[in-house]
């Protein structure tokens, strides 16, 4: 048996998934980060995320700079999904032989503009060989009990909000795979996404579940409902759509609310809120959290959810 034969990499992680046994760990296995007990006010999150080149960038049309903002805005994101701040990076890369020197400079160019957004020093790393260039972030970030956001937290009756608009990735990433010319700002949500780290500080105080959107809005849904034991309903209209993605789905005659529900890459943050909070909600209401276990979109149980590596009907099948 393969990996698509056991379900892809959601069912890989659920194998492979044990329980911490030491009692600091707070979360294991299934959250965007690991979480650690420091002292009774701090709390260390733990994440690390790996882009191969062909998987999830292309030489041919990221710049060497897009992969490093990438790389690191994507494991920003992990953290800001916790309700956490970024303390320190290492960096891992394993390169073919003709990579240049101009091209790492340049990777670490973009890297080091990303924390020095945030805040955060690189602190370490691994360099090594590779057939196809591979780039591999851990971040260490912190956070405390009161701050922290699980997917778990999510409760029936609460609404569901999105940080901003979605779909932006995936239309990119269509247009760079068709080779269309034009459409710069498109494929710009593609090759240099910013996650919702500079919004943490009004989301945090509503803000139940949390989670980033790495894999498609219904993916992320349905982590949520997993992780809390519930159900949700969203509505397809109410999802924000990236400004330019209904004139590429026009183009390319897909449904731009499949690049927000199935595309992934957005990195933008859903996170569930009690609908008292309704006024303060950060972004858009995007549907409500349901008693049971079904997901459901407008009035249809949805039975196909967001990008996966290994599985056998990936809707973006990656970057050539
Ligand atoms: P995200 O999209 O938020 O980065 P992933 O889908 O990559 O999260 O991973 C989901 C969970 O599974 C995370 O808690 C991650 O740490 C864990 N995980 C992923 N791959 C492995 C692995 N090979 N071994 C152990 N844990 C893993
Ligand atoms: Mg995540």
């Amino acid at each position: 048996m393969n990996l698509t034969e056991l379900g892809g990499e959601f069912a890989f992680i659920q194998r492979i998934a044990r329980k911490p046994k030491s009692a600091e760990v707070i979360a294991g296995i299934g959250d965007d980060c690991a979480v650690v007990r420091i002292d009774e006010h701090t709390l260390h999150l733990y994440t690390v995320d790996m882009l191969v080149e062909g998987d999830h960038f292309s030489r041919a049309y990221f710049t060497p700079y897009d992969v490093g903002v990438k790389c690191m805005e994507s494991n920003v994101s992990d953290i800001a999904a916790m309700g956490g701040q970024v303390l320190y990076g290492l960096i891992s890369i394993a390169f073919p032989d003709d990579i240049s020197i101009d091209f790492l400079d340049e990777l670490y160019r973009g890297m080091y503009e990303v924390a020095d957004r945030y805040e955060f020093d690189i602190i370490g790393g691994d360099t090594t060989h590779a057939e196809r260039m591979v780039v591999c972030i851990t971040l260490v970030g912190k956070t405390s009990p009161s701050r922290l956001k699980l997917r778990s937290m999510a409760e029936p009756g609460d609404l569901i909000a999105v940080s901003g608009p979605l779909g932006g990735a995936a239309a990119g990433l269509r247009l760079l795979q068709e080779g269309i010319a034009g459409y710069t700002e498109v494929k710009r949500y593609h090759t240099t996404p910013r996650c919702s780290m500079n919004q943490l500080d009004r989301i945090v105080p509503i803000a139940k579940a949390m989670e980033d959107v790495s894999d498609g809005l219904a993916s992320e849904v349905r982590n949520i409902c997993m992780a809390s034991g519930v159900g949700a309903r969203l509505t397809r209209e109410n999802i924000p759509l990236c400004e330019g993605i209904c004139e590429t789905a026009v183009l390319l005659r897909d449904d731009p609310y499949d690049y927000a529900l199935f595309g992934g890459e957005d990195f933008k943050l859903v996170y569930t809120v009690t609908p008292d909070h309704y006024n303060r909600i950060v972004g858009s209401v995007v549907g409500e959290i349901t008693a049971g276990t079904d997901i459901v979109l407008d009035k249809e149980k949805l039975t196909r959810f967001g990008y996966d590596h290994f599985a056998p009907n990936r809707i973006n099948g990656g970057v050539p």
